[in-house]
């Protein structure tokens, strides 16, 4: 599956946000963000660009694709979708990607990051309601329980997850149990259950309005 394969913390340090795409590190002063906070590249050090119009709508849609681990082509046709679902597009989107399985198991703090929650997946360590489910993209509903494997529970990358989880803010939507690495989904998720990182949804749908 195709993937980002730059470095991540550049991606950060482009949108001059923490996107928390690095798990533990994200938390400390080694934070890109913390420690050189400028674009990256030759003249990066110069002040930041003021932004308007195309260009802000644009960094807004980087921002959230980035976020999610998307690429472009993926990112669009998630906002196709939310087009067609009832109700105002850019929360759909938001919500919409929320609910993708590599997302539950990050928000649930069974692993670090997206791409561990990825990869935890592809090589098949993730169960929805005891079955397992190797595809990221799997959209979770209401009553579904994802866990981790029973081999994973001492695996190190899970344990240092589940570590920096304790000290996150809960998930409204998500039951977790992070002693039996489990996590129920006990509600759709609402916008306003997505906090971190801010977002402006509306710009990405002025984007592709245009
Ligand atoms: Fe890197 Fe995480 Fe900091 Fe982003 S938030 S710059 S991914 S350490």
């Amino acid at each position: 599956m195709a993937r980002h394969r730059e470095a991540v913390c550049r991606l950060c340090r482009r949108e001059g946000q923490k996107l928390f795409l690095k798990g533990l590190r994200c938390f400390t002063e080694k934070c890109a963000i913390e420690k050189r906070n400028f674009i990256p590249g030759q003249h990066g050090q110069s002040r930041r660009p003021k932004v308007a119009g195309y260009g802000l709508q644009l960094r807004e849609k980087q921002k959230v694709k980035r976020t999610y681990g998307l690429l472009e082509r993926q990112f669009r046709s998630y906002f196709e979708k939310a087009l067609r679902i009832k109700g105002p597009t850019g929360e759909n989107l938001i919500i919409t990607l929320e609910r993708r399985l590599d997302n539950v198991v990050r928000r649930a703090g069974f692993s670090g990051s997206h791409a561990q929650a990825r990869q935890f997946i592809l090589h098949g360590h993730v169960r929805v309601n005891g079955k397992k489910v190797n595809i990221p993209s799997y959209l979770v509903k209401a009553g579904d329980e994802v866990s981790i494997k029973d081999k994973m529970r001492q695996n190190t990358m899970v344990m240092e997850a589940r570590n920096v989880a304790q000290s996150q803010n809960t998930v409204p939507w998500l039951e977790i149990n992070r002693d039996e690495l489990k996590a129920k989904v006990v509600a759709m998720p609402k916008r306003e259950d997505v906090q971190t990182p801010a977002f402006n949804e509306q710009l990405i749908v002025e984007l592709y309005s245009k």
